[in-house]
C-alpha cells in the first residue's frame, strides 16, 4: 500500500486518483475520484517519446482528450496511434492530427489545439551518437517554433511542455516568441524531468534504497554540465561519501549519452522520457485541478543573474504558481553552479540569437 501511494505521488503528483492504476482500482484505494476534465495534445506523439507518452497522458484519469500529432510523412500515421490509443479502457478520447511540415503548423492545428490545457512537445530529431544537443538546434528550433507560434493562436494559456532538445536554447526562443506576441512566457516550461528521475534511480542503486522514496533536485539546465543535481539537499544522497560524488553527477549528466550508445545510434532515451514527461505532465495537471503540485522544471527565472534557469517549480491552478530558490549548496556545488551558469548563458544566447530573427 505504500509503495503504491508513493508510486501514485510519482507519477500523478498528488493523492487524488492520477496514477497509472486503473481508475476504479485508484478510488478503491484512495476514496478519490478525478474529474476528466484537461485536453492536452502531444506533438511529435507518433514519434519514440511522443508514443508511449501519448499513451501515459491518455491513462491519465483528469483527462477527458488527446490530440496525437505529428508530421504526414511520420513513421505510423498520427491517426493509427490515436486509434489504437483509443482502444484503452480510460475515459481520454484520442484523436490524430497529422500536418504538411512544408506549410505552417499554425493553419493546420485549430482542431488539435483549440481547447488544450497541456502541449506536451517532443517533435524533432533526436541525437544521434557523436551529436550534441546544440547540433540539434537548427533543425528543431524551426519545428518548435512553427508548432510554438500554432500554440500561440489556438491554445495561448495552456501550458507548453518543450521536450524537443536542446531544451536550453529552445525554451528561451520560444518564450521569447510568446512575448513578442504579448502572452505569458512562464506558459512555456523545459522538462527536465528525466535528469531528476535518473538522479534518484543512481543514488538508490548506490544506497540501496528505494528510487520512490527519494527526490533528488537537479537545477541549471538540461544538456552537459548544465545539469547539476543537489544530492546536498537529500536525505538519503547526503549519506554518500563525498569521493563518490562527482562521478554519480557525471553519470546523471551523461545519461543521455548512456542511453544513445546503447542504442548504437538507433535512438534516443524515448521510454524513460515518456515516463518523465507523463510526470510532469500528471504535476502540472495536477496543478490545474487545484493541488499544488512542485517539480524541477526550466523557466524563465529570475533565482540566479540568468534570465532561464531550471529550480522547484510549484504548478497551481492557473499554471506556474511559485519558482523556488536554489536553497543551500555545499562548497562542490557552488563550484558546479558557477560551471552550470557559465555554460548555460551561451546556450541561452543561441536561444534569443535566434529569436531576433522573427
Ligand atoms: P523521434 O524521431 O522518434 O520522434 C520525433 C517525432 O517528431 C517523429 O515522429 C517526427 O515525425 C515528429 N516531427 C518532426 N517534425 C514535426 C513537426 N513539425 N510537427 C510534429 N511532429 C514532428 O524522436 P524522439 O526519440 O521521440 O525524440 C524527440 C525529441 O526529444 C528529440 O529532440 C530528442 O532529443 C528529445 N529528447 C528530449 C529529452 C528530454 O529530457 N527533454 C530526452 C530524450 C529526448
Amino acid at each position: 500500500m505504500a509503495a503504491i501511494r508513493t508510486l501514485t505521488r510519482r507519477v500523478g503528483g498528488s493523492m487524488s486518483g492520477m496514477s497509472l492504476l486503473r481508475p476504479q482500482h485508484s478510488a478503491a484505494l484512495f476514496s478519490t475520484s478525478a474529474k476528466a476534465q484537461f485536453k492536452v495534445a502531444v506533438c511529435g506523439g507518433a514519434g519514440g517519446i511522443g508514443q508511449p507518452l501519448a499513451l501515459l497522458m491518455s491513462m491519465c484519469d483528469l483527462v477527458k482528450e488527446v490530440s496525437v500529432q505529428d508530421v504526414s510523412m511520420a513513421m505510423v500515421p498520427p491517426a493509427g496511434v490515436a486509434a489504437d490509443l483509443g482502444h484503452i479502457e480510460y475515459p481520454a478520447k484520442v484523436n490524430g492530427y497529422a500536418i504538411d511540415p512544408s506549410k505552417p503548423a499554425v493553419d493546420q492545428l485549430a482542431e488539435c489545439l483549440t481547447g488544450c490545457d497541456l502541449v506536451l512537445i517532443p517533435a524533432g530529431v533526436p541525437r544521434k551518437p557523436g551529436m550534441t544537443r546544440d547540433d540539434l538546434f537548427a533543425i528543431n528550433a524551426g519545428i518548435a517554433k512553427g508548432l510554438a507560434e500554432a500554440c500561440a493562436q489556438h491554445c495561448p494559456n495552456a501550458i507548453v511542455g518543450i521536450i524537443v532538445n536542446p531544451v536550453n536554447s529552445v525554451v528561451p526562443l520560444v518564450a521569447e516568441l510568446y512575448k513578442k506576441k504579448g502572452l505569458d512566457p512562464l506558459k512555456i516550461i523545459g522538462v527536465t524531468t528525466l535528469d531528476i528521475v535518473r538522479a534518484n534511480k543512481f543514488v538508490a542503486e548506490i544506497t540501496g534504497q528505494s528510487p520512490l522514496d527519494i527526490d533528488i533536485p537537479v537545477i541549471g539546465g538540461h544538456a552537459g554540465v548544465t545539469i547539476m543535481p543537489v544530492f546536498s539537499q537529500s536525505t538519503v544522497a547526503s549519506g554518500i561519501s563525498v569521493d563518490r560524488i562527482p562521478d554519480l553527477d557525471k553519470r546523471v549528466q551523461d545519461g543521455g549519452t548512456e542511453v544513445v550508445l546503447a542504442k548504437a545510434g538507433k535512438g534516443s532515451a524515448t521510454l524513460s522520457m515518456a515516463y518523465s514527461g507523463a510526470r510532469f505532465g500528471k504535476s502540472v495537471l495536477a496543478g490545474l485541478a487545484g493541488t499544488p503540485t512542485t517539480e524541477c522544471a526550466y523557466v524563465a527565472s529570475s533565482v540566479t543573474e540568468l534570465p532561464f534557469f531550471s529550480s522547484k517549480v510549484t504548478f497551481g491552478k492557473s499554471g506556474v504558481e511559485k519558482i523556488h530558490d536554489i536553497g543551500p549548496l555545499n562548497a562542490y556545488e557552488e563550484g558546479r553552479l558557477a560551471e552550470a551558469k557559465a555554460a548555460l548563458k551561451v546556450e541561452i544566447e543561441t536561444g534569443l540569437n535566434f529569436a531576433k530573427t522573427f
